[in-house]
């Protein structure tokens, strides 16, 4: 069996003994890359995607994932929302079940712990963008030596083999153990809970004891999904305060998995009770979650400015009351230029969740995909709606342009290896994105990896790069380079105690600046030609 002990380089997790052990027979636990805060930060949670660049794989470790405060027990102060989700289902159902911090799983595992339940967005790192990184570097990411060391715990298959431990894995990732099919062997998990898991977890948990064989398999089909009603309220804080608004997203972009599931408003007061659960324990944050969070409450794609202000109204006496941050996991882009165009409701959210001081601006991640109208018609044609998709490019634009002004700072992803993608394809997301220079944003490239209804087909490998993909990359990074350095500058990560790891991101952007300007050498042994001339120099050259 893989043994932890015979790798190289840091040990990602330690043995800790509690000082007051509780008793619990569900421990819900993940390993160290998704079990912290990242600094209160979400977006430095992100070098964890990646391999360690410029720096020990322990500072960048530490800059990426620093461990969580514990309570006596063990238990994590803040913890991944969906670890919390099956927290609360278990212990509404009568069980005793905790989230356990990972340093602590060890000790539980082999003092009567009955099962051990893990969940992850990205297990083996197959999925965007730690798979993108892998293959650039030809290196593994941290997330997923981190997570094998976390599965590879001698304790957890001691315990499985002589006091009956059950090891039940789930979340959104959970397809990876079947690409990786090594896996099961390796680690000979009980059951795998593909799909939302709130209720079939309750059921598992019955089983277990009960004593009777569970499933090796358990799928939740999208029609058989949790009803609002049934999605309990998380009973401990999530990581920097993320509070689930809705799920399921109607816009049916082919590559997407969640598009695939029934879409569900959570109500206003339960909302305001997963904030109240952040806030009172000290989380000062507040991150509405949602696939597209200018879709609560909305008349299918059109973004509706009532559930929306009155969301943020209820919000925003939150952020008074505990001086709190501020942010949006996901939004769309036709939604943000619907909204505004429709009773300013970008502008009036922004005015009532910032206030100029404590929130000078807030991030929300936005998908880009391509800057072709062709392969946006083709992949995505409901990700403009209810404008045409022939609008995409200038969609995309006139977002930037509403969020910039609005001091809202996005986090942008495209994909490159799409399938169908052509050379004119890319050079039109390359010139979508010079065009964006103007906005304060990131935008990171993704690789095409097969999800959704894309799912058997290939994805996108290092020899499918051709010199029209490197020239993107060193676009996007170059506009990611520039506005980083400002944002840093500007206010992000201005408080003393931030100093070290801004100091260090700072590093970091002055080696990978080095690095992108030897890109074209990088890349020479994999491309038939060291880098392509953009459009507008073939163009030029032609003339
Ligand atoms: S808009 Fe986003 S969440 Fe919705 S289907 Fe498309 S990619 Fe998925």
């Amino acid at each position: 069996m893989y043994s932890p002990w015979r790798r190289r380089g840091p040990r990602y997790h330690r043995r800790r003994v509690p000082k007051e052990p509780a008793r619990i027979d569900f421990v819900v636990s993940v390993d160290r890359c998704l079990m912290s805060n990242h600094h209160g930060k979400e977006f430095i949670g992100f070098m964890a995607t990646g391999p360690a660049v410029g720096m020990p794989e322990r500072v960048w470790m530490r800059i990426a994932c620093p461990p969580i405060r514990v309570d006596r027990h063990g238990f994590p102060w803040q913890a991944p929302y969906g670890l919390r989700k099956i927290e609360a289902a278990l212990r509404d159902a009568g069980f005793r079940a905790a989230v356990v911090d990972p340093d602590y799983v060890a000790y539980y595992v082999t003092h009567g712990a009955r099962a051990l339940m893990i969940g992850h967005h990205d297990y083996f790192a197959y999925g965007p963008p730690s798979s993108e990184w892998w293959m650039l570097t030809g290196r593994e990411p941290v997330n997923r030596k981190s997570f094998m060391d976390f599965i590879s715990m001698p304790e957890i298959w001691w315990a499985k083999r002589e006091k009956g431990l059950r090891v039940v894995i789930g979340g959104p990732a959970v397809w990876q153990w079947d690409v990786y099919r090594e896996a099961l062997e390796r680690w000979p998990v009980d059951t795998i809970v593909d799909g939302e898991a709130e209720k079939a977890v309750v059921e598992l948990a019955e089983k277990i004891m009960s004593g009777e064989e569970l499933p090796r398999r358990v799928v939740v089909p999208p029609r058989e999904s949790p009803r609002v009603e049934e999605i309990p309220v998380i009973k401990a804080p999530s990581v920097n305060g993320l509070v689930e608004i809705m799920r399921g997203c109607p816009r049916g972009c082919k590559f997407c998995s969640v598009t695939l599931r029934p879409l569900r408003y959570m109500p206003l007061d339960k909302i305001e009770a997963e904030i109240r659960v952040n806030l009172e324990n000290g989380v000062g944050n507040v991150i509405l979650h949602s696939e597209d969070v200018l879709l609560y409450g909305a008349d299918v794609v059109k973004p509706r400015p009532e559930p929306l202000l009155r969301l943020h109204g209820m919000v925003a006496r939150y952020l008074e009351e505990y001086d709190a941050g501020f942010a949006w996991s996901h939004a769309s882009l036709a939604a943000v230029k619907y909204a505004e165009e429709h009773g300013r409701t970008v502008s009036r959210i922004a005015e009532l969740v910032l206030d100029g001081d404590r929130r000078k601006m807030f991030g929300v991640e936005v998908g880009i995909e391509t800057g072709s109208v062709r392969l946006a018609r083709k992949i995505m044609p409901a990700k403009a709606a209810p404008y045409p998709a022939e609008k995409w490019p200038e969609i995309v634009e006139d977002a930037f342009r509403i969020m910039a002004d609005n001091n809202i700072v996005p986090a942008a992803t495209y994909i490159l290896g799409l399938p169908g993608e052509t050379e004119d394809d890319v050079y039109a997301t390359i010139e979508l994105i010079e065009r964006l220079r103007p906005y304060p944003s990131l935008i990171v490239p993704m690789f095409f990896v097969p999800m959704g209804m894309l799912k058997d087909l290939e994805g996108f490998r290092r020899d499918n790069l051709k010199p029209y993909h490197v020239e993107a990359m060193k676009v996007s990074a170059r506009h990611s380079l520039y506005w980083a350095r400002r944002l840093l500058a500007k206010g992000y990560l201005d408080k003393a105690h931030y100093l070290p790891i801004k100091l260090l991101i700072e590093a970091f952007l002055h080696v990978a600046e080095k690095r992108i300007n030897n890109i074209d050498k990088y890349f020479e042994d994999i491309l038939e030609a060291p880098t392509a001339p953009s459009r507008r120099e073939r163009a030029a050259a032609s003339a």
